[in-house]
């Protein structure tokens, strides 16, 4: 019989055993290696690991046991060569972008980005001579358009938030690889098992695990996947020298929520399916967006590069931002967060918390109107979550 490594292992089963390191005590469940540092046999051996003839640990800002069973886990799940740890989502963005650009480059990225990555590409990088041109996502011919001899990089993220928007990524990447650029997604929304930028074309995967990956609302992380010559020439050294390192607490809390990834997503998109049905019945509703439900404008796209629509519903309130508030002050499960993926079901108002800054123009043209919500949802039993919405319907008549 030849000996099964974690390749052969289908998605499920990696993720309960992929990565894993045991020490010397053969502990089931994965060691904590809350240390600092490591210490040497001996000088040679010291030596040794600092000129690299041995791959062993020297110092958690480099790599830790346990932030490394997370990243292979990771890189088994996305399919990827590589991948590093991050202490948060942002912290993965801004490595994958600055450990490519220099001065000169130029990057194209959607307009239809997470806030703080829209600061990165519109007002960080452009302080250190990096331009950035944002376009429409959903047109391809803006893409094109885009493209400059200079650009290095190309960003985005699918579904977008909090309208869901799909972006072609397979489209942007071939634009992208005409132009001599890099593809780098930003996978929060679909999940690694919804959808796989990487086998679309994509260059490099970044995730705030903070999300889904951790799933219970407890710790801040992000990763960043790609090929292990990506991960060589930009982001291994870039991360090594300027610090922003997982904790081991928070690499061993994620590893242990990869465990339990797919019942978890599976069960929050069942319910989101069905919490998407049911509003989409209700006349207070003017709009449901969800991407796996066939009056999503980009419904056929959607179902060509994800797996499911995902565990997150934005939809519009008849009204505006009266009714969207009544609506979720009434709720008692649902809780208000602007959070998403966790075990909870969380519900926020763009307009006024995520998508405030941008003003009202941007947000009218990213259709991101006065009474729409965004449904982050949880996993608590589906009837629950609608008996909640009903009485947040009522809740809208009775203002
Ligand atoms: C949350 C989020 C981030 C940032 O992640 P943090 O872990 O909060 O730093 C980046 N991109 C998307 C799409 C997100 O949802």
């Amino acid at each position: 019989m030849t000996k099964k490594t974690a390749k052969d292992l289908r998605p499920a089963t990696r993720l309960v055993h992929g990565g894993t390191m045991r020490s010397q005590f053969g502990e089931t469940s994965e060691a904590m290696f809350l240390t600092q540092g490591f210490v040497y046999p001996d000088m040679e051996a010291a030596e040794a690991r600092f000129s690299g003839k041995d791959s062993g640990f020297i110092y958690s800002r480099f790599s830790n046991p346990t932030v490394a069973m997370f990243e292979q886990r990771m890189a088994l799940l996305e399919g990827a060569e590589a991948a590093r740890a991050t202490a948060s989502g942002m912290a993965a963005v801004t490595a994958a972008m600055f450990g490519q650009l220099k001065a000169g480059d130029h990057v194209v990225a959607a307009k239809a980005l997470f806030g703080s990555c829209r600061f990165i590409v519109e007002e960080l990088l452009p302080r250190y001579g990096v331009p950035c041109t944002l376009v429409d996502g959903t047109d391809l011919d803006q893409w094109r358009a885009a493209m400059r001899p200079e650009t290095k990089t190309v960003f985005l993220e699918s579904p977008t938030n909090p309208q869901l928007e799909i972006i072609d990524i397979a489209a942007v990447a071939k634009i992208a690889h005409e132009g001599g650029a890099a593809l780098v997604v930003d996978n929060v929304f679909a999940t690694p098992l919804l959808q796989s930028p990487l086998k679309l074309g994509a260059d490099c995967v970044v995730y705030s695990t903070t999300k889904h990956i951790d799933g219970q609302g407890r710790t801040l992380g992000g990763v960043i996947l790609a090929s292990e010559e990506f991960i060589q020439t930009h982001i291994h050294n870039f991360l090594r020298q300027t610090g922003p390192a997982l904790s081991p607490f928070n690499a061993w809390v994620m590893l242990k929520g990869l465990e339990t990834l797919p019942v978890r997503v599976a069960q929050q998109q069942r319910n989101a399916e069905q919490v998407a049905d049911f509003l989409a019945s209700r006349s207070e509703i003017a709009r449901v967006l969800y991407p796996s439900r066939k009056d999503h404008p980009q419904h056929e796209l959607a179902m060509r590069q994800m797996t499911g629509g995902g565990t997150v519903i934005a939809f519009d309130v008849k009204g505006g931002k009266d009714e969207a508030f009544a609506l979720a002050n009434a709720l008692q499960v649902i809780k208000i967060s602007n959070n998403l993926g966790d075990a909870k079901s969380l519900i926020t108002h763009p307009a006024t918390t995520t998508h405030q800054r941008i003003g009202p123009e941007a947000r009218a043209e990213s259709g991101i109107g006065d009474g729409m919500l965004r449904l982050s949802c949880g996993l608590e039993d589906v009837q629950d979550l609608i008996e909640d919405l009903e009485e947040g319907l009522k809740a809208i008549k009775t203002r």
